[in-house]
């Protein structure tokens, strides 16, 4: 486990901009502290030569005092706002490089971290965390600082009496931390206890039948009896803790208050202390009572909110950038081809994939079928790099993926999926995603995605927003928003995932002309359900567990009589 300044020194670089801010927040703090024990100061002149020998000008005291917390309000003020705007700083440079890093990093960060977490890590918990710990740090430094300026003073004010407090201290704090941390033990057996009784009554509330049909009646109510009475000795231990911790703690402190006074006295007697400076004394005394207090308890704030900054820094730093090639044609012809390709997901599973050996030409439609879990979209995540092969090779146009340009092999793809994603902007940046916004052409692919017509009675037409994720339109017209995307993007290869789900009979023929439209020319992948698309494909491959078992035109495959026909018979049963 590394050391706090080790993990620190981990989360530095992203306060790097905020060095000016935090050394500003650092001289408020200063400042701040160095007046806490002019406040005790002030009373000792204000009682030995006001009120005692009228020696001080009326209004010198009272100015003093306004002056004194005038600079302390804004001492305070500084470091307060120079800490917030170092650590806020700090969560912005953090956030970027988090989702730069989301953006880049390679696809295996999102098979192994859900999308909850990721929003969480990136929205909230930084956010928070930093927080935390910056108002943890801010606590450690001007409260240490603070009770080194009040303890100067206690020394140059007495040093006799300031040792002898200090001598009594440390007993006193031991004597709250022990009964402190008996009640929190306390606490906690409580909530247990209370956890065991809910649970009692919980299965019983559930299992009711069961429970009469058994005649275990007795049993579960003696179950009860003890939950419940074990819970009433726990809470009454802890009252009797919490109870007997006040009255405690205020005879210890008038045990020490009163040594103190005695000893005070006993100097007074000779001649060694004025009553100002008694007083000025007790009141620094009690004022070291909240820094000591505030430092006993920072660990833990710190603790916890480094632990969520750090898991921001695991993001970016735990994940790689994914790597591609240099070879960044513009377009590629869409001759793909896959030799002994296997894959694997988790060692201990059973292969995805194995060793799958294809060859599509440019231009066909190619159907696949094949029961779920076969391995579909397993293929068909792998050509664009979503996903990497365990062995064997996919080439593009005769070059291994790897050696392609991660940007330039993406061009090369187009996207139809069942479940489309669309981004809460306008109706215009969704189909153009990603490329500069061509309004002639983005209506030329929504006419050729059949919904131009559609997007005409919106209120703001084109510039219309989606809504979260689409949700102003209907299935079929998302649907027909990702086909006008890949319309627009004309990329020589098209990957089409059919819906599975029924649109109604309108929307379905609206989806598929458009589909056959988008489909001429291009090399097409489709993960078929359809028979139309299956007998209008070039070649249909028919995998099962992975492995390609069957493989020839729709016809071919139905006088095999295999797995394709069988298939075929269950489904399209008629
Ligand atoms: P299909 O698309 O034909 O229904 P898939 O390609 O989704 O099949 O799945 C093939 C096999 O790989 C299945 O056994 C599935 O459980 C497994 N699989 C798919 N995706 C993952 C993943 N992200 N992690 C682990 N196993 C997966």
């Amino acid at each position: 486990m590394a050391s706090i300044t080790q993990r620190l020194a981990r989360i530095a670089p992203y306060l790097k901009n905020g060095r000016r801010a935090l050394a500003l927040a650092g001289l408020g703090a200063v400042v701040g502290a160095s007046t806490e024990p002019m406040i005790p100061a002030l009373l000792q002149p204000l009682l030995d030569k006001g009120f005692t020998s009228r020696e001080l000008p009326l209004w010198s005291i009272p100015l003093a005092l306004i002056a004194l917390f005038a600079v302390r309000g804004l001492a305070g003020f500084v470091a307060q706002y120079g800490l917030a705007s170092a650590a806020q700083n700090g969560v912005l440079q953090l956030r970027q490089a988090m989702f730069d890093r989301l953006l880049a990093a390679d696809p295996g960060l999102y098979t192994h971290s859900s999308a909850s977490q990721l929003t969480n890590t990136l929205v909230y918990e930084v956010q928070q965390g930093t927080m935390q710990l910056i108002g943890a740090l801010l606590t450690l430094v001007k409260d240490a600082l603070t009770l080194i300026a009040l303890l100067g003073y206690l020394l140059w004010l007495n040093w006799q009496l300031t040792l002898f407090v200090g001598l009594l201290f440390p007993a006193l704090a031991f004597v709250m931390r022990t009964l402190g941390r008996r009640l929190h033990r306390l606490t906690i057996s409580v909530q247990g206890a209370t956890d065991e009784l809910a649970y009692v009554v919980e299965e019983n509330v559930l299992a009711w039948r069961i429970v009469r049909l058994h005649g275990a009646e007795r049993a579960q109510a003696a179950r009860f009896t003890d939950r419940a009475q074990a819970l009433r000795r726990l809470l009454l231990k802890s009252v009797v803790a919490s109870a007997t911790l006040s009255p405690l703690t205020q005879m210890m402190a008038a045990f020490a208050l009163s040594a103190v006074i005695a000893v005070a006295l006993w100097q007074a007697g000779s001649g060694g202390s004025s009553v100002g400076s008694f007083v000025a004394f007790i009141t620094a005394m009690l004022l070291l009572v909240q820094p000591i207090k505030h430092l006993s308890d920072v660990m833990a704030p710190i603790t916890r909110g480094l632990a969520a900054v750090e898991r921001g820094v695991d993001l970016v730093e735990g994940n790689a950038i994914e790597q591609g090639g240099a070879h960044a044609p513009a377009r590629a012809d869409g001759e793909i081809e896959l030799r002994d390709v296997s894959l694997r997901y988790r060692d201990d599973a059973g292969p995805a994939l194995s060793a799958l050996n294809l060859h599509i030409r440019r231009g066909q439609t190619v159907a696949l079928v094949g029961p779920s879990g076969a391995g579909k979209s397993t293929l068909v995540n792998l050509l664009p790099r979503f996903i990497e092969p365990s062995g064997g090779e996919i080439r593009l146009d005769g070059r291994p993926l790897r050696d392609w340009d991660m940007r330039a092999l993406r061009r090369q793809f187009a996207l139809v999926s069942q479940d489309v994603v669309l981004f809460n902007d306008s109706v215009a940046a969704n189909v153009a995603l990603g490329e500069a916004i061509d309004e002639v052409r983005v209506r030329e692919a929504l006419r050729a995605a059949n919904l131009l017509d559609f997007v005409g009675t919106l209120p703001q037409g084109l510039q219309t927003r989606v809504g979260h994720n689409g949700s102003q339109l209907s299935g079929g017209q998302r649907q027909r928003v990702a086909i006008a995307r890949a319309v627009y993007k004309d990329a020589p290869i098209l990957i089409l995932d059919e819906a599975t789900s029924a649109l109604d009979a309108e929307s379905e023929r609206a989806v598929q002309d458009a589909l056959e439209r988008l489909m001429k020319g291009r090399t097409t992948l489709v993960i078929a359900h359809r028979l139309a698309t299956i007998e209008h494909a070039d070649r249909v491959l028919v995998l099962e567990s992975g492995r390609l078992v069957e493989q020839g035109s729709h016809a071919e495959l139905l006088a095999r009589d295999g797995l394709y026909a069988r298939l075929h018979a269950m489904q399209f049963r008629t």
